[in-house]
């Protein structure tokens, strides 16, 4: 899974490889995302995409053995919206 991430001072895109690499920096502006917690955010990021690459190839790994059951969408998007929606509706309200 690739996070699209978009820097709000800038407004320019940016990838998880490329905030892991500047140490939690925009790589276009050099600004941190965050003055406090730049190495921390930055390995979270990648937890995040890891832990989706995980999801997803479970989930692939679980519809290729067409198993007799259905799962719940909200029971494996509703705390990943929730979680966004706090973050990109914070960052909306601050623009
Ligand atoms: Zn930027």
């Amino acid at each position: 899974m690739k996070l699209k991430v978009v820097h709000t001072e800038c407004g320019r895109e940016v990838l998880v490889r490329q905030i892991l690499d500047t140490g939690g920096h925009c790589p276009w502006d050099g600004k941190p995302f965050n003055k406090d917690y730049t190495a921390v955010l930055a390995e979270a990021l990648e937890a995040a995409e890891n832990a989706g690459g995980v999801l997803e190839n479970a989930l692939e790994k679980i519809a290729g053995m067409g198993p007799a059951m259905t799962i719940d969408r909200e029971s494996i998007l509703g705390g990943i919206e929730e979680q966004l929606e706090q973050l990109n509706g914070s960052r909306r309200r601050t623009r």
